[in-house]
């Protein structure tokens, strides 16, 4: 029987480590055509080398989320080298947690273009190639912090209530044939929480992975469970965390 993903093509933003990459590779090796992209352009070619050693087709290009002609341009890339696009996962994402009153404004502002401004510049990338199509499927990254908000986690917490709005959003008026799901994991063992800042909210954190965390394997199967439904079912939302998590 034919594979459900086998030849679908799949593009991935933030695909260099953690969750992207996890979900590059399973999906790979369910016979999808992989599109990768992120910043890091010498981590994305391992990972392509490797998925090609092992008989996967894929590509990646340097991708910026911020830049919405780079968005453009990786949507643009994914269609020209397969022909069509069936699956878009917005999953670049930047966690850079402090008070409020820290007044880091650089790392908020930061947080909202990649977490918002990012996943919107790849809806406008993926909707008008699927509604062209009729047919096709965006996967938005969010978070259990996208449902309850944590202390110290209030601008992370903002961008990822809005991933889930703008996600029903689109649900609601991309299309009848276009499937809408949002992935929202509790912690995951990747190297998100390397970037917060030394201190009191980093120490907070850090406690709180080692407490209990996933592994990103865990998620990427999420992904292709969604993926994978027959075009009938939409399944919109997965919430996926430790077992042990609070
Ligand atoms: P990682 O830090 O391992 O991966 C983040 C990815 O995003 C990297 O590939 C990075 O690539 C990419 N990225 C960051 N900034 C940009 C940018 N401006 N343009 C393009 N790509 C960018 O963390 P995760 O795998 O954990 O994160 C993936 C998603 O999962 C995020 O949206 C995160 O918020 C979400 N999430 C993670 C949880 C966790 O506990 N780990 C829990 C809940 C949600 P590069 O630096 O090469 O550009």
């Amino acid at each position: 029987m034919r594979n459900s993903l086998q030849g679908k093509v799949v593009a991935i933003t933030g695909a260099s480590s953690g969750i992207g990459e996890a979900t590059a590779r399973l999906l790979a090796r369910s016979g999808a055509f992989v599109v990768l992209g992120a910043r890091r352009m010498d981590r994305l070619s391992a990972i392509v080398a490797d998925i090609q050693r092992e008989g996967g087709q894929a590509i990646s290009f340097e991708l910026d989320v911020q830049q919405q002609g780079q968005v453009q341009a990786f949507v643009d890339g994914a269609v020209k080298e397969f022909g069509h696009l069936d699956v878009l996962v917005n999953n670049a994402g930047v966690m850079l947690v402090a008070p409020l009153s820290d007044l880091k404004t650089d790392q908020w502002d930061r947080m909202i273009d990649v977490n918002i401004k990012g996943v919107l510049y790849g809806i406008a990338a993926a909707l008008p190639v699927m509604q062209a199509q009729g047919s096709g499927h965006v996967i938005n990254v969010s978070s259990v912090a996208g449902h309850k908000v944590g202390l110290g986690f209030a601008v992370y917490c903002g961008t990822k209530f809005a991933v889930r709005a703008i996600s029903e959003g689109f649900r609601q008026e991309a299309g009848p044939n276009i499937r809408s799901t949002i992935i929202s994991p509790g912690a995951v063992a990747t190297e998100l929480p390397t970037h917060i800042s030394a201190g009191p909210s980093k120490d907070a954190v850090d406690a709180m992975y080692a407490t209990a965390e996933i592994s990103a394997d865990a998620v990427a199967r999420a992904i292709q469970y969604a993926i994978s439904q027959t075009p009938d079912v939409d399944v919109n939302e997965i919430v996926i965390r430790p077992t042990a998590q609070e």
